[in-house]
């Protein structure tokens, strides 16, 4: 393997790691040199590259890393992983860099724990979007009614507005969580639906964790109560889809 090393804007090199050691230990190479090896393929400082692995990863590693998508610690959206940058266990995707590094330097803090949103705020915003569909409901069912009469001869409309009742709820909370990451109510409450690193969710998870809520409200509640006795605050839908609902920063 190759070993290159930077002297201002000169580079040395090739040199093999043997005597690249040798520099380092008279001192002409310090953790603080840029140097570049056949193995990391890009200038880093001594201390960085020493860390690296000798060998590239082969293709299929490389290009899962390559598309392996993260959360940005700071607006929360997924970018792949080579796009973003790492600062003590977080990642900061390139827009959000320089806003970060200026937090750093004013002394502000910057961790990432995530709050999880417990389960009376949560209560709030499902009330509040109970609300929402509620009314989109009545206003199809008064239309209906105004329309057709529905009774044992003729339950048409009523089937039709069960399955109204069944859908309304279903591609509101789809549409809102897949496209903007919360619901109404959850907006209002300052609320987000993330994956368990604190990435954005696609709409199949977003309509699978409907579902999963249908299960945890037949068995009384119970499922939604979970949240207020999990360390993650997590319902029983959010075990069953992997999802963690955390207070937007
Ligand atoms: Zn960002």
């Amino acid at each position: 393997m190759r070993w290159f090393y930077a002297v201002g804007k000169e580079k040395v090199g090739p040199l093999t790691e043997a005597e690249i050691g040798k520099l380092a230990d008279d001192g002409t190479i310090t953790d603080k040199t840029l140097v570049w090896t056949d193995g990391t393929k890009k200038w880093l400082p001594f201390a960085q590259a020493k860390a690296a692995p000798s060998t590239p990863p082969p293709p299929e590693q490389a290009l899962e890393t390559a598309v392996k998508k993260v959360a940005c610690s700071q607006c929360n959206n997924s970018f792949p992983i080579d796009e973003t940058i790492q600062y003590g266990g977080q990642r900061i995707c390139a827009s959000c860099k320089s806003a970060f590094f200026q937090k750093v330097k004013e002394g502000k803090n910057v961790s990432t724990t995530m709050t999880y949103g417990g389960f009376w705020i949560r209560f709030g915003a499902k009330f509040l979007d109970g609300i929402v569909t509620g009314l989109c409901y009545m206003v199809v069912a008064f239309a209906v009614g105004f329309m057709v009469q529905s009774d044992a001869e003729n339950p048409g409309p009523l089937f039709f507005l069960f399955f109204v009742q069944m859908a309304i709820p279903a591609v509101y909370t789809t549409f809102f969580l897949g496209k903007f990451q919360a619901t109404p109510g959850k907006m209002a409450a300052g609320l987000i639906v993330v994956s368990p690193d604190g990435g954005r969710i696609s709409y199949g998870r977003a309509f699978g964790r409907h579902l999963g809520e249908f299960l945890s409200s037949i068995i009384l509640g119970i499922g939604y109560l979970m949240a207020a006795f999990d360390n993650e605050k997590r319902t029983l839908h959010d075990r069953i889809c992997s999802t963690r609902v955390i207070k937007k920063r």
